[in-house]
């Protein structure tokens, strides 16, 4: 279990400044080593005593990991570019303001300043029972402790559940999916691209991570394609306090139009399941109609089909069908909003 201390442990600090050294320190660390980007995330884990590296592998030298470079095919962003520098970059706020939009509801500025996009999309859930050691299925034990009737499972998932019912915290990694991002990745064997959608993966693939880096690997960048550039975007926070805190459920759309109706549109949401959603069966359901109250009111229940409510999380599916509604129709709400209404 948990002994909170505000101590750091003792680990052995290695700051390389290339990618090359990063990963050789990594490879040379096998299990024992600890990738540490801003450190949000890290840190709980290793002042709890959670988990115990023996090595920390400090990104933060490593300047070819850092920035938003703009090319003639889009963006790329290393994945040491803080939250902050993502929210505010001009390109981004002009062309992929979904982006902007979601780095920007991330918890509060200090943290904004201090974490990175890599983390973001990286981080490991917040499950209570999990973050404080509790020796759970996601923990390589036997039980899952949040899905009883008496465990504390308000924030858990709704969808695709499997064992376990933790889900992924992310607010930034629906925009990347919806925007179509392509996630870069750095392996023993060399380099290897991926779609954001296929960067995270749910329990019933690996119900020890949330997304498919293995022991070695490094999240070196994040590419945004032009074909989004510009596009009708939506994004909508739900949490439960306006600031500092996590989503309970987040959506995010892009979608271009022909005339009246929808011509191209990807969406996703977060917070549903242990990995973020793309919604293929809605995008395909509303192609070719128009943004109206019927089109998002059929969009909702579309995205909700399936969905299995814990004793405490039966809020969720509502919210998730009018998150989604609203998505489709364009109707804002503001693009966040707290849900203290929620019994
Ligand atoms: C109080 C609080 C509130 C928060 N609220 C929100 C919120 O509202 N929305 C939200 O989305 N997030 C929220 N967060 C999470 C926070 O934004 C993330 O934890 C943070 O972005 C993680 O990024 P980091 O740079 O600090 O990474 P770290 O904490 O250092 O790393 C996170 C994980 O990713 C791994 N990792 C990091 N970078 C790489 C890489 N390049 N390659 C391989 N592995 C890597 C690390 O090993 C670690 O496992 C909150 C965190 C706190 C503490
Ligand atoms: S939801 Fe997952 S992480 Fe939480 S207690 Fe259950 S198995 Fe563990």
């Amino acid at each position: 279990m948990a002994v909170i201390r505000d101590v750091m442990p003792a680990f052995h600090l290695l700051q390389p400044n290339s990618i090359a050294d990063a990963q050789q320190l990594l490879q040379r660390h096998g299990a024992d080593g600890w990738v540490l980007a801003g450190g949000l995330d890290s840190f709980d884990w290793l002042k709890d005593r959670i988990k115990k590296p023996k090595a920390v592998i400090d990104l933060s030298g490593v300047e070819e990991l850092k920035g938003v470079r703009v090319n003639a095919d889009g963006l790329e962003i290393g994945a040491m570019t803080t939250l902050a520098e993502v929210a505010q970059h001009p390109v981004i706020k002009q062309k992929y303001s979904l982006l902007s939009q979601s780095a920007e509801l991330v918890a509060s500025p200090q943290i904004r300043n201090q974490g990175t996009i890599g983390g973001n999309v990286s981080q490991d859930t917040r499950c209570w029972y999990y973050r404080a050691g509790w020796p759970c299925y996601r923990a390589g034990g036997n039980i899952c402790y949040a899905d009883t009737p008496v465990g504390r499972n308000r924030e858990h998932a709704i969808l695709h559940a499997e064992r376990c019912v933790a889900v992924n915290p992310s607010d930034t990694a629906p925009a990347l999916i919806a925007l179509d991002a392509k996630f870069v990745i750095r392996t023993s064997k060399g380099e290897s691209v991926v779609d954001a959608e296929d960067y995270f993966v749910g329990p019933e693939k690996d119900i020890t991570r949330l997304n498919i880096l293995q022991l070695g690997d490094l999240l070196t960048a994040i590419r945004i394609p032009s074909a989004w550039a510009g596009a009708q975007f939506y994004f909508e926070k739900v949490r439960d306090r306006n600031v500092w805190d996590f989503p309970l459920l987040n959506v995010a759309s892009a979608l271009t139009m022909s005339g009246s109706t929808i011509d191209r549109i990807r969406i996703a949401v977060n917070g549903a399941a242990a990995r973020p959603l793309r919604l293929k069966n809605v995008e395909d359901a509303v192609r070719g109609k128009s943004r109206s109250a019927e089109t998002g009111d059929m969009a909702g229940k579309l995205a909700v089909q399936g969905a299995v409510p814990l004793q405490f999380n039966a809020y969720k599916i509502p919210l998730m069908r009018n998150l989604v509604k609203r998505a489709i129709t364009g109707v804002a709400n503001g693009g966040m909003q707290e849900a203290a209404w929620v019994s």
